[in-house]
Protein backbone atom coordinates (compact mmCIF):
# COMPACT_ATOMS: atom_id res chain seq x y z
CA UNK A 1 0.00 0.00 0.00
CA UNK A 2 1.55 3.41 -0.76
CA UNK A 3 2.26 5.32 2.25
CA UNK A 4 1.52 9.08 1.68
CA UNK A 5 5.01 10.38 1.71
CA UNK A 6 5.93 7.89 -0.90
CA UNK A 7 3.18 9.03 -3.46
CA UNK A 8 3.63 12.86 -2.61
CA UNK A 9 7.53 12.33 -3.92
CA UNK A 10 6.40 10.61 -7.20
CA UNK A 11 3.80 13.73 -7.59
CA UNK A 12 6.71 15.78 -6.96
CA UNK A 13 9.23 14.07 -9.32
CA UNK A 14 5.74 13.75 -12.28
CA UNK A 15 5.61 17.42 -11.50
CA UNK A 16 9.57 17.74 -12.43
CA UNK A 17 8.61 16.25 -16.01
CA UNK A 18 5.62 18.83 -16.09
CA UNK A 19 7.36 21.67 -16.01
CA UNK A 20 10.18 20.61 -18.06
CA UNK A 21 7.52 20.14 -20.89
CA UNK A 22 6.16 22.27 -23.51
CA UNK A 23 3.74 20.72 -25.54
CA UNK A 24 1.95 18.53 -23.03
CA UNK A 25 -0.96 16.27 -24.72
CA UNK A 26 -3.71 15.38 -22.07
CA UNK A 27 -5.77 12.18 -22.89
CA UNK A 28 -8.75 11.70 -20.37
CA UNK A 29 -11.13 9.40 -19.84
CA UNK A 30 -14.47 8.19 -17.84
CA UNK A 31 -12.59 8.93 -14.35
CA UNK A 32 -11.62 12.35 -14.76
CA UNK A 33 -15.51 12.52 -14.52
CA UNK A 34 -16.60 10.24 -11.93
CA UNK A 35 -15.70 13.00 -9.25
CA UNK A 36 -18.41 15.36 -11.27
CA UNK A 37 -20.50 12.45 -10.71
CA UNK A 38 -21.03 10.67 -14.17
CA UNK A 39 -20.26 7.19 -13.79
CA UNK A 40 -17.33 5.29 -15.67
CA UNK A 41 -17.99 1.91 -17.34
CA UNK A 42 -15.55 -0.19 -15.68
CA UNK A 43 -14.19 0.85 -13.08
CA UNK A 44 -15.75 -0.30 -9.44
CA UNK A 45 -18.80 1.49 -9.63
CA UNK A 46 -18.63 1.54 -13.68
CA UNK A 47 -22.09 1.08 -15.38
CA UNK A 48 -21.06 -1.76 -16.70
CA UNK A 49 -19.31 -3.55 -14.08
CA UNK A 50 -22.43 -3.18 -12.12
CA UNK A 51 -24.91 -4.38 -14.99
CA UNK A 52 -23.27 -5.99 -17.52
CA UNK A 53 -26.66 -5.64 -20.02
CA UNK A 54 -26.34 -2.50 -20.08
CA UNK A 55 -23.00 -3.10 -22.42
CA UNK A 56 -25.65 -4.33 -25.04
CA UNK A 57 -27.53 -1.14 -25.62
CA UNK A 58 -24.61 0.42 -26.53
CA UNK A 59 -23.73 -1.21 -29.35
CA UNK A 60 -24.91 0.04 -33.10
CA UNK A 61 -26.31 -2.98 -34.40
CA UNK A 62 -28.67 -3.39 -31.69
CA UNK A 63 -29.72 0.63 -31.57
CA UNK A 64 -30.42 0.59 -35.61
CA UNK A 65 -32.56 -2.75 -35.65
CA UNK A 66 -34.16 -2.43 -32.14
CA UNK A 67 -36.97 0.54 -31.36
CA UNK A 68 -37.07 -0.56 -28.05
CA UNK A 69 -33.60 -0.30 -27.81
CA UNK A 70 -33.87 3.86 -29.59
CA UNK A 71 -36.79 4.41 -27.45
CA UNK A 72 -35.43 3.42 -24.22
CA UNK A 73 -32.38 5.24 -25.36
CA UNK A 74 -33.84 8.63 -25.39
CA UNK A 75 -35.59 8.30 -22.06
CA UNK A 76 -32.02 7.70 -21.02
CA UNK A 77 -30.96 11.02 -22.37
CA UNK A 78 -33.55 12.99 -20.84
CA UNK A 79 -32.01 12.53 -17.79
CA UNK A 80 -28.54 11.65 -18.44
CA UNK A 81 -26.12 13.42 -15.59
CA UNK A 82 -23.95 15.47 -18.45
CA UNK A 83 -26.52 18.02 -18.71
CA UNK A 84 -26.29 19.24 -15.16
CA UNK A 85 -22.90 17.71 -14.00
CA UNK A 86 -19.98 20.67 -13.15
CA UNK A 87 -16.53 19.85 -13.92
CA UNK A 88 -14.68 19.45 -10.92
CA UNK A 89 -11.05 20.35 -9.98
CA UNK A 90 -9.32 17.58 -12.20
CA UNK A 91 -10.65 19.15 -15.01
CA UNK A 92 -9.63 22.67 -13.41
CA UNK A 93 -6.34 21.79 -13.00
CA UNK A 94 -6.33 20.99 -17.05
CA UNK A 95 -7.51 24.51 -17.61
CA UNK A 96 -4.74 25.87 -15.64
CA UNK A 97 -2.48 23.99 -17.69
CA UNK A 98 -3.65 25.83 -20.81
CA UNK A 99 -3.54 29.15 -19.34
CA UNK A 100 0.20 28.13 -19.33
CA UNK A 101 0.19 28.08 -22.53
CA UNK A 102 1.97 24.61 -22.34
CA UNK A 103 -1.46 22.38 -23.09
CA UNK A 104 -0.43 21.32 -27.35
CA UNK A 105 -3.85 19.36 -27.15
CA UNK A 106 -6.59 17.85 -25.25
CA UNK A 107 -7.97 14.41 -26.30
CA UNK A 108 -10.58 12.93 -24.48
CA UNK A 109 -12.57 9.35 -24.41
CA UNK A 110 -15.24 11.39 -22.88
CA UNK A 111 -18.82 12.32 -24.24
CA UNK A 112 -20.33 14.81 -21.76
CA UNK A 113 -18.36 18.29 -22.36
CA UNK A 114 -16.66 18.80 -19.11
CA UNK A 115 -13.68 19.92 -20.41
CA UNK A 116 -15.05 22.97 -22.68
CA UNK A 117 -17.61 23.91 -19.91
CA UNK A 118 -14.73 24.02 -17.21
CA UNK A 119 -12.76 26.30 -19.63
CA UNK A 120 -10.66 24.42 -22.48
CA UNK A 121 -10.41 26.14 -25.67
CA UNK A 122 -12.55 24.13 -27.90
CA UNK A 123 -10.19 24.39 -30.64
CA UNK A 124 -7.62 22.17 -28.21
CA UNK A 125 -9.98 19.57 -27.24
CA UNK A 126 -10.33 16.32 -29.20
CA UNK A 127 -13.08 14.45 -28.91
CA UNK A 128 -12.46 10.84 -30.57
CA UNK A 129 -16.04 9.39 -29.53
CA UNK A 130 -18.08 11.78 -30.19
CA UNK A 131 -20.34 14.50 -27.91
CA UNK A 132 -23.67 13.82 -26.14
CA UNK A 133 -24.79 17.45 -27.04
CA UNK A 134 -25.87 17.08 -30.26
CA UNK A 135 -27.46 14.89 -32.46
CA UNK A 136 -26.46 12.76 -36.29
CA UNK A 137 -28.71 11.44 -38.30
CA UNK A 138 -27.62 7.69 -39.57
CA UNK A 139 -28.55 8.64 -42.85
CA UNK A 140 -27.39 11.80 -43.65
CA UNK A 141 -25.28 12.77 -41.11
CA UNK A 142 -27.30 16.21 -40.42
CA UNK A 143 -25.89 17.30 -36.95
CA UNK A 144 -28.10 19.15 -34.67
CA UNK A 145 -28.00 20.11 -30.96
CA UNK A 146 -29.50 17.30 -28.89
CA UNK A 147 -31.50 19.81 -27.14
CA UNK A 148 -33.91 20.06 -30.01
CA UNK A 149 -34.46 16.25 -30.17
CA UNK A 150 -35.40 16.36 -26.39
CA UNK A 151 -37.81 18.34 -26.70
CA UNK A 152 -39.18 16.58 -29.36
CA UNK A 153 -39.08 13.49 -27.05
CA UNK A 154 -40.64 15.66 -24.34
CA UNK A 155 -43.34 16.29 -26.98
CA UNK A 156 -43.93 12.47 -26.91
CA UNK A 157 -42.34 11.53 -29.83
CA UNK A 158 -40.75 8.41 -28.51
CA UNK A 159 -37.79 7.99 -30.76
CA UNK A 160 -37.59 11.17 -33.30
CA UNK A 161 -36.49 10.64 -36.61
CA UNK A 162 -33.89 13.08 -38.88
CA UNK A 163 -35.97 16.75 -39.71
CA UNK A 164 -34.17 16.50 -42.88
CA UNK A 165 -34.50 12.91 -44.16
CA UNK A 166 -36.37 10.95 -41.64
CA UNK A 167 -33.38 8.53 -41.07
CA UNK A 168 -32.52 7.39 -37.52
CA UNK A 169 -31.07 9.59 -35.32
CA UNK A 170 -28.52 9.28 -32.27
CA UNK A 171 -26.39 10.71 -30.21
CA UNK A 172 -23.33 12.80 -31.91
CA UNK A 173 -21.30 9.53 -30.25
CA UNK A 174 -19.23 6.11 -31.39
CA UNK A 175 -20.99 3.45 -30.27
CA UNK A 176 -19.84 -0.05 -29.91
CA UNK A 177 -19.69 -1.39 -33.76
CA UNK A 178 -19.23 2.08 -35.11
CA UNK A 179 -16.20 3.48 -36.99
CA UNK A 180 -14.49 6.17 -35.82
CA UNK A 181 -14.46 9.48 -37.19
CA UNK A 182 -11.36 8.92 -39.35
CA UNK A 183 -10.28 12.95 -39.60
CA UNK A 184 -10.64 13.46 -35.13
CA UNK A 185 -8.59 10.18 -34.67
CA UNK A 186 -5.93 11.07 -37.37
CA UNK A 187 -5.63 14.36 -35.25
CA UNK A 188 -5.52 12.46 -31.89
CA UNK A 189 -2.45 10.95 -33.27
CA UNK A 190 -0.91 13.31 -34.83
CA UNK A 191 -0.75 15.83 -31.82
CA UNK A 192 -0.02 12.40 -29.74
CA UNK A 193 3.13 11.96 -32.28
CA UNK A 194 3.85 15.68 -31.59
CA UNK A 195 3.75 16.12 -27.88
CA UNK A 196 7.18 16.32 -25.13
CA UNK A 197 4.81 15.02 -22.61
CA UNK A 198 1.47 12.18 -22.35
CA UNK A 199 -0.30 12.87 -19.53
CA UNK A 200 -3.33 9.99 -19.38
CA UNK A 201 -6.08 10.23 -16.76
CA UNK A 202 -8.51 8.15 -15.61
CA UNK A 203 -9.05 5.36 -18.38
CA UNK A 204 -8.28 1.84 -18.86
CA UNK A 205 -6.55 2.49 -22.12
CA UNK A 206 -7.78 -0.01 -23.16
CA UNK A 207 -10.36 0.84 -25.68
CA UNK A 208 -9.22 1.02 -29.46
CA UNK A 209 -7.47 2.64 -31.37
CA UNK A 210 -8.09 5.38 -29.27
CA UNK A 211 -5.10 3.99 -26.45
CA UNK A 212 -3.00 4.19 -28.91
CA UNK A 213 -2.04 8.24 -28.07
CA UNK A 214 -0.18 6.41 -25.34
CA UNK A 215 2.39 4.18 -27.15
CA UNK A 216 2.70 7.08 -30.18
CA UNK A 217 3.53 9.28 -27.65
CA UNK A 218 5.94 7.46 -26.18
CA UNK A 219 7.36 6.44 -29.60
CA UNK A 220 8.60 9.81 -30.25
CA UNK A 221 10.18 9.98 -27.50
CA UNK A 222 7.92 12.05 -24.89
CA UNK A 223 7.61 10.90 -21.33
CA UNK A 224 4.37 9.22 -20.23
CA UNK A 225 2.44 9.67 -16.76
CA UNK A 226 -0.41 7.93 -15.84
CA UNK A 227 -2.88 9.24 -13.22
CA UNK A 228 -5.59 6.78 -12.59
CA UNK A 229 -7.44 5.08 -9.73
CA UNK A 230 -6.32 1.08 -10.54
CA UNK A 231 -3.93 0.06 -12.54
CA UNK A 232 -4.35 0.70 -16.94
CA UNK A 233 -3.61 -1.67 -19.73
CA UNK A 234 -0.57 0.63 -20.78
CA UNK A 235 1.18 0.88 -17.46
CA UNK A 236 3.95 -0.40 -18.50
CA UNK A 237 4.76 2.41 -20.88
CA UNK A 238 4.31 4.86 -17.82
CA UNK A 239 7.33 6.91 -16.60
CA UNK A 240 5.06 8.36 -14.13
CA UNK A 241 2.60 6.32 -12.18
CA UNK A 242 0.38 8.14 -9.62
CA UNK A 243 -2.51 6.11 -7.88
CA UNK A 244 -5.20 7.72 -6.63
CA UNK A 245 -8.17 10.12 -6.78
CA UNK A 246 -7.92 12.20 -10.14
CA UNK A 247 -9.24 15.52 -8.09
CA UNK A 248 -6.57 15.52 -6.21
CA UNK A 249 -3.68 14.54 -8.08
CA UNK A 250 -4.09 16.82 -11.08
CA UNK A 251 -4.14 19.99 -9.09
CA UNK A 252 -0.98 19.20 -7.43
CA UNK A 253 0.60 17.80 -10.43
CA UNK A 254 -0.10 20.38 -12.47
CA UNK A 255 0.19 23.71 -10.40
CA UNK A 256 2.59 26.71 -11.86
CA UNK A 257 5.97 25.60 -11.14
CA UNK A 258 8.12 28.25 -8.77
P1 LIG B 1 -13.31 3.31 -18.20
O1 LIG B 1 -14.66 3.31 -17.55
O2 LIG B 1 -12.90 2.13 -18.96
O3 LIG B 1 -12.16 3.56 -17.08
C1 LIG B 1 -12.21 4.61 -16.18
C2 LIG B 1 -11.04 4.43 -15.20
O4 LIG B 1 -11.01 5.56 -14.31
C3 LIG B 1 -11.13 3.18 -14.33
O5 LIG B 1 -9.89 2.52 -14.32
C4 LIG B 1 -11.48 3.73 -12.94
O6 LIG B 1 -10.98 2.95 -11.88
C5 LIG B 1 -10.82 5.09 -12.98
N1 LIG B 1 -11.43 6.10 -12.11
C6 LIG B 1 -12.75 6.39 -11.99
N2 LIG B 1 -12.92 7.43 -11.16
C7 LIG B 1 -11.69 7.81 -10.72
C8 LIG B 1 -11.20 8.84 -9.86
N3 LIG B 1 -12.03 9.71 -9.27
N4 LIG B 1 -9.87 8.94 -9.65
C9 LIG B 1 -9.01 8.05 -10.23
N5 LIG B 1 -9.41 7.06 -11.09
C10 LIG B 1 -10.73 6.96 -11.33
O7 LIG B 1 -13.24 4.62 -19.04
P2 LIG B 1 -12.52 4.89 -20.41
O8 LIG B 1 -11.16 4.27 -20.41
O9 LIG B 1 -12.70 6.33 -20.64
O10 LIG B 1 -13.39 4.10 -21.50
C11 LIG B 1 -14.77 4.06 -21.46
C12 LIG B 1 -15.47 4.47 -22.72
O11 LIG B 1 -16.73 4.92 -22.30
C13 LIG B 1 -14.86 5.64 -23.41
O12 LIG B 1 -14.77 5.27 -24.73
C14 LIG B 1 -15.84 6.82 -23.25
O13 LIG B 1 -16.21 7.28 -24.53
C15 LIG B 1 -17.07 6.24 -22.66
N6 LIG B 1 -17.59 6.90 -21.42
C16 LIG B 1 -17.60 8.25 -21.29
C17 LIG B 1 -18.10 8.83 -20.13
C18 LIG B 1 -18.07 10.33 -20.01
O14 LIG B 1 -18.17 11.04 -21.03
N7 LIG B 1 -17.89 10.88 -18.80
C19 LIG B 1 -18.60 8.05 -19.11
C20 LIG B 1 -18.63 6.64 -19.28
C21 LIG B 1 -18.10 6.09 -20.45
ZN1 LIG C 1 -31.06 12.73 -42.12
Amino acid sequence: MDSLPTRTTAIARASDAVAAAKRIVVFTGAGISTESGIPDFRGPNGVWTKNPKAEKASNITNYLNEPDVREAAWQNRLTTPAWTAQPNDGHGALVELERQGRLHALVTQNIDGLHQKAGNDTSKVIEVHGTVWFTRCWECDDRRPMEQALTRVRAGDPDPSCLECSGILKSDTISFGQALNPDVIDRALQVSDECDLMLAVGSTLSVFPAANCVPRAKAGGAPVIIVNGEETAMDRYADHLLVGQIGEILPALLAEPD
